[in-house]
């Protein structure tokens, strides 16, 4: 069962997103804070994607994300973000979102972008090279995880999918368009923004020196290449 949690104070939104979720197939749990949302996860292990508003009462909606991807580094997370709060939509990738969506929003907008983040999650099927290596990185496709020089490093399921891309297309330089497509798929709505973004974060996670990058490199009005 695909169980997903939706976590929003407001209860004529939580409806709004409930409802439709359960018509579009999925298994829902609902909490209206923060720390409701993280007693239900204990006794839930098996929810597998949280939908998750900003602005709550108590614990906000980017410390909620931060303590769900430190307990449950594969959850697929996604925010509900006000369309003026423009900063939202960085601040809640860095804190490690998958992706947001800005209200109001479409139940079809919605159910696209959860639809689309299960099939990331669901993986690739198997595979029968299961390591990809490259410098002193290996990126292992059965588990989704990555290691340098030995060392696991924590991805969020979007910076495993940015990674394979690159480690699969060693030297070649990426367009901002061909990463967006080739990770959040065709039918995204959202902006060649979040790339850069996730890029951003992923740099802080496996380069030696973020500001200054030896793996991911920026082609210059066009995009970024993987090297080593
Ligand atoms: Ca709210």
């Amino acid at each position: 069962m695909k169980k997903i949690l939706v976590v929003e104070d407001e209860s004529s939104i939580r409806s709004f997103v409930v409802i439709n979720m359960k018509r579009a197939g999925y298994d829902v749990i609902e909490a209206e804070s923060g720390e409701e949302a993280l007693e239900l996860l204990s006794k839930s292990p098996d929810v597998k994607l949280a939908l998750l508003d900003v602005m709550l009462p108590g614990i906000d909606g980017f410390e909620l994300c931060r303590q769900i991807r430190a307990q449950s580094p594969a959850m697929g997370i996604i925010m509900l973000t006000a369309r003026t709060q423009e900063v939202d939509k960085v601040t809640g990738l860095m804190t490690g979102a998958d992706d947001y969506v800005t209200k109001p929003f479409s139940p079809t907008e919605l159910i696209a972008r959860v639809d689309a983040l299960f099939r990331r999650l669901g993986g690739e099927g198997p595979a029968d090279v299961t390591d990809i290596i490259s410098g002193p990185f290996a990126l292992n496709t059965r588990n989704r995880t990555l290691t340098k020089d030995g060392r696991q490093i924590r991805l969020t399921q979007v910076e495993y999918t940015i990674m394979r891309l690159f480690m699969e297309n060693i030297g070649k330089a990426l367009s901002r368009e061909d990463i967006l497509t080739g990770v959040w798929g065709r039918d995204y709505y959202g902006e060649l923004k979040i790339v850069d973004v996730n890029i951003r974060r992923l740099r802080i996670k496996i380069e030696d020196d973020a500001t200054n990058p030896a793996y991911i490199s920026t082609v210059w009005g066009f995009g970024y290449k993987w090297g080593t």
